[in-house]
């Protein structure tokens, strides 16, 4: 369908899928995969496409091996109304992954209902799951960032946020159960902004009740947190299913509020603590980490002892640090107020003793008592012994045999610790 362009690109995207071993059929109800490469330029197009796809979807319905897929104009315009509006779609894609059809077929083979609209580069970055473990795996939920620090090239680089559908989430979600990992990791910059841009909005407490019910998979992770948009309602979710991990990434940048209003982060320590205090409440055994800056521009002495005393205050689990770095195309990279690299050298240091502090007594709660542990890989460094996961994310070791105990939840004693490891011995049947 369309212009020149439109059919030079339908060329492009045949010649690559003769180039994975497939051939055309010329009766469309014949083929097992379906692409229509749609024109937006006259009215009533998106109606067009339905009537196109209406057959093909009820092969699908019927039990049909079919993957369809929507691309050029109208699938970047309407995006995920399609998906919603015909579920039967595997793929909606943009002309611009025209020369990726391939790479993005494999992820529909995979089992996923791919949306590929948002800005190209994207998708290169981020939407390849790593699965690089057989155990725990990571799922894109919110693409992007519409949030502006003044410190980060996120927004820049990654576009701005696009949600993925539920049910796409749900599938990858499933297929994975499927194929044997227990765990799963919810991804986006900013996962609490997941939703917003639908229509009509979602929270992302929604997408957590949703996911809880996912049978095949046993844990659920998510990051990252922002504390201005994080409710309580997510707090309250986790609280609620067992399935979802009892570990909170909250990254709080300062302790300070004048910093983090120049950092442009849009929360108050208030805000943080506020819901530090939920957490505690509801999840008592629940681990909370962070990321914290030290030595933003103008950063004073006095505003970089106020984040060592929201640690003090909040006792973190882990605390992850970094000195400022200025970044090409940031705000605060051509402020004239930089502090020098001693100074934050030193503060770097000051924070993560501190920070290496809190971490050990968090450890202590663990000590004697019997974990479960997600067994994920061999202990590199001692090959005896392999390593897992309790469900706050420590890392645990215990001797044992890979082959046996990967992917098992085995109950372990924690015997030892230390401030970012605990170490056990198995305590009863490995499942
Ligand atoms: S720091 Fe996080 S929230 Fe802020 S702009 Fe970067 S990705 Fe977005």
């Amino acid at each position: 369908m369309g212009c020149q362009m439109n059919s030079a690109d339908s060329e492009r995207m045949a010649g690559q899928l003769e180039a994975m071993g497939m051939a055309k059929v010329e009766d469309p109800s014949k083929a097992n995969v379906v692409i229509y490469n749609t024109c937006s330029i006259r009215d009533h197009a998106e109606q067009k496409v339905y009537s196109y796809i209406g057959p093909q979807a009820d092969r699908k319905r019927n039990g049909e091996n079919v993957a369809l897929i929507v691309a050029g104009c109208v699938a970047q315009q309407e995006g995920e109304k399609l998906l919603r509006r015909v579920p039967e779609l595997d793929m909606v894609m943009g002309p611009q992954y025209a020369n990726r059809i391939g790479d993005l077929l494999e992820d529909v083979v995979n089992g996923n209902q791919v949306v590929a609209t948002e800005a190209a580069p994207m998708m290169e970055d981020s939407t390849r799951p790593r699965r690089e473990s057989e155990v725990t795996a990571w799922v894109n939920v919110i693409y992007g960032c519409n949030e502006r620090c003044t410190y980060c090239v996120v927004p820049t680089t990654r576009g701005v946020e696009q949600s993925r559908p539920k049910e796409s989430i749900r599938k990858e979600m499933e297929e994975l159960g499927r194929k044997g990992y227990r765990e799963v990791t919810l991804l986006g910059q900013n996962i609490d902004a997941w939703g917003r841009d639908m229509e009509p909005k979602q929270r992302f407490s929604e997408l957590l009740e949703e996911a809880a019910t996912v049978e095949q998979v046993e844990r659920i992770r998510f990051v990252t947190s922002h504390p201005r948009y994080m409710s309580l309602s997510v707090v309250e979710t986790v609280a609620k299913h067992a399935k979802l991990c009892k570990c909170f990434h909250i990254p709080f940048q300062s302790g300070d509020d004048e910093v983090l209003r120049r950092m442009g982060r849009g929360h108050t320590i208030e805000q943080y603590l506020k819901i530090v205090k939920r957490i505690r409440e509801l999840c008592p055994d629940a681990a909370i980490t962070a990321d914290c800056i030290v030595g933003f521009p103008g950063e004073t002495e006095e505003q970089f002892e106020n984040s060592l005393r929201l640690m003090e205050e909040v006792k973190f689990d882990v605390v992850n640090t970094a000195a400022y770095s200025p970044r090409p195309n940031t705000p605060a990279a051509t402020w004239d107020n930089q502090i020098p690299e001693e100074v934050k050298s030193v503060r770097l240091q000051k924070i993560n003793e501190l920070g290496k502090q809190h971490a050990y007594e968090r450890s202590q709660r663990y000590l004697g008592r019997v974990m479960d542990v997600l067994v994920e890989e061999r202990n590199v460094k001692r090959p005896s012994q392999v390593k897992g996961r309790i469900e706050q994310g420590r890392p645990v070791y215990i001797e044992g045999n890979i082959d046996e105990l990967k992917g098992k939840i085995v109950p372990v004693e924690i015997i030892e610790i230390g401030a970012y490891y605990l170490v056990g011995k198995q305590a009863g049947e490995a499942r």
